[in-house]
């Protein structure tokens, strides 16, 4: 037997242990599926006729979808320890072992090196694996420019309601942050009307450019636009709808404007208004048994002027409100009831689409976010909408988990990891018996795809 046969006959079996290893990994139905398509884009590469590509043209490529599914950040530093880890998780070491890829720690790293902008050349199977574990098809990785554009090109959409440009084409100015904690990035938005809004990408479809993350800054023109609303009487609700925001946002900047407009008219003078304060404090000495409405009946000019300049100083220096005790027929409940319920609403909303951890939809948590704790602790029977309102969004515990568990796979899904029930549990911080339990009502709630165990 010469040299030649010898080398003939380990390469032999060498390929006959290789058929043997991928015959039993390919018994796997979710890896013959990964399996066949790397064999459809070697066939592809075979037969078509790609353009002719640098080598950082690929690097780019990869580094690009990294960023975008969060596994490099904003600056293209990749993770490699998440990366790799998901790239295992994805094909398992076997598979990786039969294809001669492996990316196990004690082998030299491909992957590491292939992401690179390199001058190494990989064999295009290495490619094909990782273009296929990233999701994306030869025609993207050859034909379209590596450029990253989590939010598309620019000019992006003014989404001002405000401005006579609302909803058209005209902000120029995108700066891209990142955020660590979702692993996404953060786009801020700055138009020419002042108006700046975030929003968290990469926008996915089209419906995702018209979505705020949340207002940084409303500016002049949505400010000037208040102005105009509220002197034509409009509620509050109104404007707040007009305007596309809560209440509590109309009512906040309402005061602003209002207490801007009257610094800008008339600046005051120190002097001036130590004259107005003494003369006050004489009247309320003259009259001390007198309540503050018939102190400022006495002398109306007076007291309005420090009620609009120097309002928190008055309320200090005035006598106090007797308590009135026939409140509860002055109280306009069926109104009271429409207000809260609004705010309610509002928070509600506000709880159910935060990208966030959940938190849970309580009376508590919405009392005091809506600064009305006492009022739902103790009057919610005389508000019958927002009672009816509440009962039905308010959640029970398990109701609250199971949310919180719809969210967590929501995120393992962004992170691109496979959804595995103790990772969904342990993303969703949930413990003890009660994971069981869950469980069962999880399977049965929700229909496939199923969660490995
Ligand atoms: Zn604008």
């Amino acid at each position: 037997m010469n040299s030649n046969d010898v080398y003939r006959q380990n390469e032999m079996s060498a390929w006959h242990n290789a058929v043997s290893k991928i015959t039993v990994l390919l018994e796997d139905g979710e890896l013959s599926t990964k399996y066949l398509a790397i064999a459809d884009n070697v066939d592809k590469l075979l037969q078509l006729t790609y353009p002719n590509r640098p080598m950082e043209w690929f690097a780019n490529h990869y580094v690009e979808r990294l960023k975008e599914i969060g596994l490099a950040n904003v600056h293209g530093h990749v993770r490699q320890v998440e990366f790799r880890r998901a790239f295992l998780n994805y094909y398992g070491e076997p598979f990786l072992e039969v294809m001669q890829s492996s990316v196990s720690e004690r082998e030299d790293n491909w992957l590491q090196a292939i992401v690179r902008k390199h001058r190494k050349t990989f064999h295009p199977l290495r490619h094909l694996l990782l273009a296929q574990f990233l999701d994306m098809s030869l025609d993207d990785l050859f034909t379209r420019e590596p450029v990253n554009q989590p939010f598309g090109a620019s000019p992006w959409l003014c989404l001002n309601p405000a401005a006579d440009h609302y909803l058209q084409p005209v902000v120029k100015e995108l700066s891209i942050g990142y955020d660590n904690k979702k692993k996404s990035p953060i786009g801020t938005f700055t138009c020419s009307c002042g108006f700046v809004y975030t929003r968290k990408g990469p926008d996915t479809n089209e419906d995702d450019k018209y979505r705020i993350g949340r207002i940084k800054t409303l500016g002049a023109v949505w400010e000037q636009k208040l102005c105009e609303l509220l002197q034509e009487n409009l509620s509050l609700r109104e404007i707040a709808r007009r305007l596309h925001v809560d209440v509590n946002t109309v009512k906040k900047y309402a005061d602003v404007v209002q207490q801007s407009l009257i610094q800008a008219s008339s600046p005051i003078s120190d002097d001036l208004r130590e004259r107005q304060r003494q003369a006050w404090i004489e009247l309320v000495k003259q009259n001390g048994h007198k309540s503050r409405t018939e102190l400022r009946r006495m002398n109306k000019a007076l007291y309005t002027w420090l009620y609009r300049n120097d309002k928190s100083w008055l309320m200090e220096h005035s006598p106090r409100p007797k308590k009135v005790i026939a409140t509860k027929s002055r109280v306009d409940w069926r109104r009271r009831d429409e207000e809260i319920l609004s705010l309610v609403q509002t928070e509600v909303t506000r709880i159910l689409t935060s990208d966030g951890k959940p938190e849970r939809i309580s009376i508590s948590r919405i009392g005091k976010r809506i600064g009305c704790l006492s009022l739902l602790e103790k009057h919610l029977s005389k508000m019958p909408q927002t009672k009816s309102y509440l009962e039905s969004v308010r959640e029970t515990v398990e109701d609250f988990q199971i949310r919180r568990i719809k969210w967590a796979m929501q995120e393992i899904e962004f992170e691109g990891q496979d959804l595995q029930w103790w990772r969904i549990v342990r993303k969703a911080g949930i413990r003890g018996e009660v994971v069981y339990r869950l469980r069962e009502r999880f399977d049965n709630d929700t229909p496939p795809p199923t969660v490995g165990v």
